[in-house]
Parts: C-alpha cells; sequence; structure tokens
C-alpha cells in the first residue's frame, strides 16, 4: 500500500487497526476540526467490483440506520488509484475486543455492554438491516466526558458474507460467532442471525472465553462459578442452533440482560450453587464422577492412579492430556483457531482445562492449567519460537524428545500471578511424519518443570 498523508479532506494521523477487507486510520477532518476515523478499501479486493460495491452499500446502510447507537458515517469518497473509502466517527475508546483482552469485565458490566450491544443490533433490525458480523472488534466504545461509554456497533458483515459465498478465503476471526444458518448458503438470514452473534457476544465478555461451535457451548455458570444458572440459560437460549428457539427479538434479549445485570448488580442474582467447584473436585478423581463430570461439558473424566491425575479429552476424541486432578476444574474442549498463532485460519481439535477457566484468557491472572491444540497446517515450531510474552521472563528453550512426541519446550517464569510459570511446546509425532503437530500451553500459579513436562509428554492423538 502506497504511504498516505491525506485522503480527500482528511488529515491522517496513525491507523488504527486492519481487518479482512480495510485499513481505519485516525484522521483530522481540518474543515470541521474534529477527529474522524476512515476505512479504506484494501488493495487486494479493489478489482472486484462487487466487493467494492458492497463496501460502499455498507456505509450507506450504516447512514440508513440513523441511530445514536450505530456508529455515524459521514462521507464516502474514492482515492485517485480506485480504492473507496468512507469516513466515519472516531470512536475513542477502543473496541470490546480490547476490553475482554484485558480480563473479563465485572459480571453486571459485561451484561451491560452486551444489552448495549443488543439494543444497537435492534436499531439495525427496525431498519430492515441484519449485521451478520456482530464479534467484539465491531463493538466500539466513546467516552462520554463525566458520563458512561457508549456502544457503537460497526461494520456489516456485508462483504465478508459475499466473499464466503463465493469461496474466497477471509481472514474471517469470527469462529464461536456464526449461527448455523449463515455456515450454509441459501438458508436465509434474518434478525435471530444477531440474536445468536449477541450470545457469544454476552458468552465471551462473561466468561472471558468464545463459545464452541454452535450446539456445543458450555453454559457461562459452569465456566464461572460466581454467576447464576439465570444467566448461563439466557446467554445459551440466544445461541440455540434452531432459531425458533432463540429470543424471538435483539430487544428481548436487550430486556432479559438488563434485568439480569440490575440483579446482579444490586447482589439479588440467584446464588450460584454452593461449594460446586469444590465438589467437582474432589468427585473429579473418583470413578463415581463420571456421571457428575458429564453434566459439567462432553469431557471424559477418568480416575487415573491414585486419583492424582486426570484424563481430558476434547470435544473430537481426538486429543487427550493428563493433568493434575487438582487443575481439572473446568474444561472446554470445543477446539481453537491456529490463526492465534500466526497459522492457517480455521477451527481445529483443541482443549483448555484448568481450575478456573475465566482466567486462562489473562496471562496477568495466576491459573493451574494446560492448553492442548492440534494443527494440521502450517509450522507449529516456527510459530511457538516465534511467541513473547511480554510481563514474564524467558528462561530458555530445550529440544524435547519422548515415546510419542519430539520437539521444542520454551519456558518462561516470573509472570504475573506470584511466581507464575508457562512452558509452551511444539511438538511433532515420532515416527509418524511431520502431521499433525501440537501445540501445547502449561500455566501453573507456582511450579515445576517436572508437572509441565508430564502433561507434555501425556499428549496422546488418536487417528
Ligand atoms: P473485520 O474485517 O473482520 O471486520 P475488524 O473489525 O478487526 O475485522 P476493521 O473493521 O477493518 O477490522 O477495523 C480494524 C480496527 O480498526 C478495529 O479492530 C478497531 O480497532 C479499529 N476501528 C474501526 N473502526 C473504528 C472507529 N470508527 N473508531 C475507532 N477505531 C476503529
Ligand atoms: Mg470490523
Amino acid at each position: 500500500m502506497h504511504s498516505l498523508e491525506r485522503i480527500g479532506r482528511y488529515r491522517l494521523e496513525r491507523r488504527l487497526g486492519a481487518g479482512g477487507f480495510g485499513v481505519v486510520w485516525l484522521a483530522h477532518d481540518d474543515v470541521l476540526d474534529a477527529a474522524v476515523a476512515v476505512k479504506v478499501l484494501t488493495e487486494n479486493w479493489v478489482d472486484r467490483l462487487d466487493i467494492r460495491e458492497r463496501f460502499l452499500s455498507e456505509a450507506r446502510l450504516l447512514r440508513k440506520a440513523d441511530s445514536s447507537r450505530v456508529v455515524q458515517v459521514y462521507d464516502i469518497g474514492e482515492l485517485p488509484d480506485g480504492r473507496p473509502y468512507f469516513v466515519m466517527e472516531y470512536a475513542d475508546g477502543g473496541t470490546l475486543a480490547d476490553r475482554v483482552e484485558a480480563g473479563p469485565p465485572p459480571v453486571a458490566e459485561a451484561l451491560r455492554l452486551t444489552a448495549l450491544a443488543a439494543r444497537a443490533a435492534a436499531d439495525l433490525h427496525a431498519a430492515g438491516i441484519v449485521h451478520r458480523d456482530i464479534k467484539p472488534s465491531n463493538l466500539l466504545l466513546r467516552t462520554a466526558p463525566g458520563g458512561a461509554d457508549r456502544v457503537l456497533l460497526a461494520d456489516l458483515g456485508l462483504a465478508k458474507s459475499l466473499a464466503q459465498a463465493s469461496g474466497l478465503t477471509v481472514a474471517a476471526g469470527s469462529a464461536g460467532y456464526t449461527p448455523p444458518e449463515q455456515a450454509r448458503p441459501g438458508s436465509g438470514i434474518d434478525a435471530r442471525a444477531d440474536v445468536y452473534s449477541l450470545g457469544a457476544l454476552g458468552h465471551h465478555l462473561v466468561t472471558g472465553s468464545v463459545p464452541g461451535p454452535p450446539g456445543r457451548t458450555e453454559r457461562a455458570d459452569r465456566l464461572r462459578t460466581d454467576i447464576g444458572p439465570d444467566v448461563g440459560r439466557a446467554l445459551l437460549r440466544a445461541m440455540e442452533p434452531d432459531r425458533e428457539r432463540r429470543w424471538p427479538s435483539a430487544e428481548a434479549f436487550a430486556g432479559e440482560l438488563e434485568r439480569l445485570a440490575d440483579e446482579v448488580a444490586a447482589g439479588r442474582a440467584p446464588a450460584p450453587r454452593s461449594g460446586r467447584r469444590t465438589a467437582l473436585l474432589v468427585l473429579a478423581g473418583i470413578a463415581a464422577a463420571c456421571a457428575a463430570a458429564v453434566a459439567l461439558t462432553a469431557v471424559l473424566l477418568t480416575d487415573e492412579s491414585a486419583a492424582s491425575t486426570l484424563t481430558v479429552e476434547d470435544g473430537t476424541g481426538r486429543i487427550a492430556v493428563e493433568v493434575p486432578a487438582a487443575w481439572g476444574g473446568q474444561v472446554r474442549d470445543s477446539g481453537w483457531n491456529p490463526r492465534s498463532l500466526g497459522l492457517q485460519d480455521g477451527t481445529e481439535p483443541g482443549l483448555v482445562v484448568a481450575d478456573r477457566l475465566a482466567r486462562w484468557p489473562d496471562l496477568r491472572s495466576g491459573v493451574d492449567g494446560a492448553f492442548v491444540g492440534l494443527s494440521e497446517h502450517g509450522d507449529v515450531t516456527g510459530a511457538v519460537r516465534a511467541i513473547t510474552h511480554p510481563g514474564c521472563h524467558y528462561a530458555g528453550s530445550h529440544s524435547y524428545s519422548g515415546a510419542r512426541w519430539h520437539g521444542l519446550i520454551r519456558t518462561w517464569d516470573g509472570c504475573p500471578g506470584e511466581d507464575g510459570r508457562l512452558t509452551e511446546a511444539a511438538l511433532t509425532s515420532t515416527g509418524s511424519g511431520a502431521r499433525p503437530q501440537v501445540y501445547v500451553q502449561v500455566r501453573q500459579e507456582s511450579g515445576d518443570d517436572d508437572t509441565a513436562d508430564g502433561v507434555i509428554a501425556s499428549v496422546r492423538l488418536k487417528a
């Protein structure tokens, strides 16, 4: 891309980010003396007239919504080289994606933010528009002096759905947010597709983890023990694979979220089942646990030598790993996207098991657990070698060779969370060619190498 200083009358200040179709700049409108955001279509789409047209029709539709909850579009134009752009309201508070990355907000706030997103979607629906790509990076925050943050819905998913329908690969990043009907071309999309994505947003904000594929999502109150079953049920109803069973509208879902947020804030939330986590931990180690543990997820928890370790499988049954029993409080078994390591976009088998899953996404919080993800493509070793963890001290790497695997292990210590230690491995199966590879991350609040090595050595794959 050529380096730009101005677009039309807008003076570019810095790049705010880039997505699958465009680059977004912070710019200054010298005429109105106001900060604006300018989104320019990426060069590689310029020759696709249909994508160009959709890009611009997105801007026109956003205007049509004419709602203070939907990002305002001020201007549309074209660069001399043909790239179209549109100029919109600048959101100075970042996106909800930045917000979740910093760790899940308190429950009442997570529910309120989701309710605001649902109200914004309802305004679009009232104008006859379905968004189709509601996700954290498309929800922008605008700070109000002395007041509460405003949530603005941005970026319709029009161009994306066109590209998907024509079989083009788009860096989607929307895994976990897409309702089943949207993945089936020709099945007809209505406002309830957005209700599904709003449910995914609520689940992500409340638990800190992206929900699994449709129908395979654990209830939020099973991932985070300090919330009541009402919250879990409301979010899961939004994510029903069958849209007839979802909340009938974004508005109805917003109303329920607001009610729940008020309840939580007033401390009137139905108490989470007391002692649940302890009960699971104790039960999980013994054979009688199987029935109780199945209620947790579809994961298999079996007793191992003297009840000191647990074997956990992912939802597809391909991966199994053994962890100390005390780590086995919570499991997410619904896969991962290797794109998070810079590898090919997609969903592959993967699982996280940890004592407190809600803490997993935040490297600054102490947690004991393990992540195992399989990758059929790309160079996992190279990707693992490139990872850095700001805030942790890099303690070195060594090569690993075991009965099932060989590969690279890297260790970080002094991570926040007291004496936190992080061990990462890129593993290639011994004997059976280069594929698939496995990425393992072990997190320990205070740990020794032997435990991490034991977890890594225990990883097994089924064909
Ligand atoms: P996708 O292409 O899947 O929509 P995305 O939402 O991350 O991915 P863009 O919509 O191109 O990509 O936006 C890129 C980034 O620019 C956003 O993540 C956000 O951080 C920033 N951004 C977009 N619009 C605005 C805006 N109006 N004000 C402030 N920042 C914005
Ligand atoms: Mg976007």
